[in-house]
């Protein structure tokens, strides 16, 4: 097994049943050391370069990459490495943020599935509608500013939540939407460290958020739903991948990873050209050829 199918199987949820954050480690770093992954990264960005040409070319599957993390996990950075490579023509990335007035008036997945990704297209969440079962759930308030109906926000209201997110992602399997969720698994002390650097370097002291410091305070709280959501929601055609995210060159090594082998079993091919597009590209040459300069 390559290392990168390695990687991408080590740290795979396919299936919630029993599924224990507490059995993967944040400091995870399957043994490898930092210059070595750079290597395997170069190598993963290169390929990805390549099959998202075919990706795009064939038009046919798109590939919604979902991130999800705490504050100062990795999102935004691990995104920018990893998709170094990849034509930004084929590729659209969306943060979602606060729903809007006019968002929180419709159904939740509404401002989703306008950012979906076209056929042949990567589409890249930087947060989403997982937000729904995270921070919502974590604040009450925020839930009640939903104008949901009274009636329907029962005890079963996360259950109905996960039935929807499940039904949503087959569906869009069935229609050629391929979704792989990455949890960037941060540890607490080493979440504090980077806010740390962010209130101690000039340069960081932008990312700085008293915010995000007041959130850590609801740590355990994030834990538990984010438990419950992957033990919901990993499902074989739309996996979880829990990634250590306590060293970041090893982060954006095993996202690197599961994009490459995600790209790779489609087995994408360029177009073939029939036999009367042959003919009519022969014709287009002898024009060409015919006409001086
Ligand atoms: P960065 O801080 O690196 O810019 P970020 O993703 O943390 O990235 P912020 O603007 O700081 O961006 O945070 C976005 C906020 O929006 C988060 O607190 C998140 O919980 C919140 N959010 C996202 N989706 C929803 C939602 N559906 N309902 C309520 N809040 C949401
Ligand atoms: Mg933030």
């Amino acid at each position: 097994m390559t290392i990168k199918r390695k990687l991408a199987a080590a740290y795979r949820v396919e299936s919630g049943k029993g599924f224990r954050l507490k059995k993967y480690d944040p400091g995870d770093t399957a043994g490898l050391r930092e210059e070595d992954a750079q290597e395997h990264l170069q190598h993963s960005i290169s390929q990805m370069e390549e099959m998202q040409n075919k990706l795009y070319a064939q038009d046919r599957w798109s590939l919604l990459l979902i991130f999800q993390a705490m504050d100062a996990a990795g999102k935004d950075g691990a995104i920018k490495h990893v998709l170094s490579g990849v034509n930004p023509q084929g590729c659209d990335v969306h943060s979602f943020k606060v729903p809007s007035e006019e968002e929180l008036d419709h159904d939740y997945l509404w401002r989703s599935v306008k950012r979906l990704p076209e056929r042949g297209k990567i589409g890249i969440f930087n947060r989403s509608y997982y937000e729904e079962v995270l921070v919502v759930r974590v604040h009450p308030e925020v839930l009640s500013r939903e104008k949901m109906p009274p009636q329907l926000i029962g005890k079963d209201l996360w259950q109905e939540r996960f039935q929807d997110i499940r039904h949503f992602e087959k569906y869009l399997a069935h229609n050629g939407t391929v979704i792989r969720k990455f949890f960037l698994h941060l540890s607490k002390g080493e979440q504090k460290q980077r806010f740390l650097a962010r209130l101690d370097e000039p340069e960081k002291n932008w990312k700085f958020s008293a915010a995000d410091v007041r959130e850590r305070e609801y740590w355990d709280e994030y834990m538990t739903a984010y438990e419950d959501l992957i033990r919901n929601t990993a499902t074989k055609h739309s996996p979880w991948y829990v990634i250590p995210a306590d060293h970041k060159w090893f982060t954006r090594l095993v996202v690197a990873s599961v994009i490459v082998e995600t790209l790779e079993s489609l087995k994408l091919q360029y177009p073939r050209v029939s036999a009367e597009q042959r003919k009519a590209l022969q014709a287009a040459r002898k024009e060409l050829d015919r006409k001086s300069a």
